[in-house]
């Protein structure tokens, strides 16, 4: 049976979310559509104003809803400490660690001669332009431990060092090949608090 053009908009949409084929979209619209019409507007708006009402920060590049992130508005933090990490969901994961009390630093992406991704790709200009207004001291690279994550490691290395920045890398507990969102808060905590020179 065909179903009507407006479920089966909704069903296209939704089969596009990671890990949901055909059949679970399905479901999920015959879901949405025995809800009251309250609840499928309030859906509706809070996914149709995500874009506009959700930026990047202009200093560290995390998610936030003015031009500075909750992290960087919170005067208690050390900015002399910055974490760089690949993505968001990585930031996110540290701070649920509850360790780390400096800023951060989001590149958005790592080196990947593969992928066609090189240092200009990568946030990495503005994080050498916040060194001096911030007075940042040590740079913790926590990007995943695997070969890109290392190559981009090494990069920032070369070149923060010469700026006279310390370069650290989150170090125990962090499995070669482990990607950092999906490690346990323990031992987030604790590659954190390990950290070595590179
Ligand atoms: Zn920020």
């Amino acid at each position: 049976m065909k179903l009507p053009p407006a479920l089966e908009r909704v069903v296209a949409s939704l089969a596009r979310l990671p890990g949901v084929g055909e059949k679970t979209a399905t479901r999920f619209a015959f879901h949405i559509l025995g809800q009251s019409d309250t609840w499928t507007s309030e859906l509706a708006h809070a996914v149709g104003e995500l874009h506009s009402a959700v930026q990047h920060c202009e200093r560290c590049h995390n998610l936030s809803e003015g031009p500075l992130c909750v992290v960087c508005n919170d005067s208690t933090r050390d900015p002399r400490r910055v974490c760089v990490t690949e993505g968001i969901q990585d930031l996110i994961a540290i701070e649920r660690a509850g360790e780390f009390d400096g800023r951060y630093h989001v590149l958005h992406g790592v080196l990947s001669p593969v992928k066609g991704i090189g240092p200009d790709q990568l946030r990495i200009d503005t994080l050498i332009k916040r060194l001096e207004p911030e007075g940042i001291e040590e740079v913790i690279v926590a990007t995943n431990v695997d070969v890109e994550g290392e190559a981009t490691a090494l990069l920032l290395q070369r070149l923060l060092e010469k700026r006279g920045v310390t370069v650290t890398r989150i170090a125990t507990g962090v499995p070669m090949g482990g990607e950092l969102e999906y490690l346990d808060q323990v031992t987030l905590a604790r590659a954190l608090r390990d950290r070595r020179p590179i």
